[in-house]
């Protein structure tokens, strides 16, 4: 069944910008999808649309079964490209705010945010502020941020792209087997044709043209 079902979305923005569509998606249940494209071709709007943080101009999102109006924050995770860390806040405290912003009380809130840092390997680091970490750190405090409610859809958009290349290599690698473990519905936006590939089940290729999508393709496993 479908996870994310997107029919005929388009958005213009007022500037007049036809950022968008029409696109139609199908995300499977656990399936690891990227979007994968040039600048501009309107991926981070898809996600944003996806996500609830904006509305298509013309379509239908529908998320499990849910539609846009019933669709509560707490099941969707979202790491943005910046990790935006409170900075007066430790490390610990930062991966708490989504269950403290949740309406009601999170029952076993200490243990999840002990198991997302422990997921993302930062259990070490609970007790320090952003400010002592480096940039691959801090994504994985964003990731720990966005795993912490257990989210049934998690939405990255561009998440390593401020990153340096072995830090971007290497958390690559440690977060495969994370998604491996997780089962998660998970859309990955990204201009990386390594990174889509290397940890995707499917590779969606969106053209120049805002929201088209020109290929797709699906990973083989090439393990045996
Ligand atoms: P990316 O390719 O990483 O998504 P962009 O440069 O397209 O980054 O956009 C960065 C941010 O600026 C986005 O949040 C987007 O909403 C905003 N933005 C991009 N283009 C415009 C525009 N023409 N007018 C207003 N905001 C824009
Ligand atoms: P991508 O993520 O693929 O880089 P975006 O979704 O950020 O693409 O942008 C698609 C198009 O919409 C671009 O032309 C961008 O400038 C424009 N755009 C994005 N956000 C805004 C915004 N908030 N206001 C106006 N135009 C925007």
């Amino acid at each position: 069944s479908s996870a994310v079902r997107l029919r005929g979305v388009t958005k213009t923005y007022d500037s007049g910008v036809m950022a968008l569509g029409p696109l139609d998606l199908d995300v499977k249940r656990g399936e690891f999808v990227s979007l994968l494209g040039p600048s501009g071709c309107g991926k981070s709007t898809a996600l944003r649309i996806i996500a609830g943080l904006a509305a298509p101009s013309i379509g239908t999102v529908e998320l499990a079964h849910h539609d846009t109006e019933r669709r509560g924050s707490h099941r969707i995770g979202f790491v943005f490209q910046e990790p935006t860390l409170m900075p007066w806040a430790t490390v610990r405290d930062n991966v708490r705010l989504p269950l403290k912003l949740a309406r009601a009380p999170v029952a076993d809130a200490e243990m999840r945010i002990g198991a997302a840092l422990d997921q993302v390997g930062l259990a070490e680091f609970a007790r320090a502020y952003p400010r002592e970490l480096s940039g691959g750190m801090k994504m994985r405090v964003s990731l720990a941020r966005a795993l912490v409610t257990d989210p049934d859809i998690l939405l990255m958009d561009e998440p390593f792209a401020a990153l340096d290349e072995i830090t971007r290599f290497r958390l690559n690698n440690d977060l495969l087997s994370l998604w491996r473990d997780l089962h998660k519905t998970v859309i990955f936006v990204t201009h990386s044709v390594f990174e889509s590939v290397y940890l995707s089940e499917r590779v969606i290729v969106m053209t120049a043209r805002p929201g088209r999508i020109g290929a797709e393709f699906r990973i083989t496993s090439t393990e045996p």
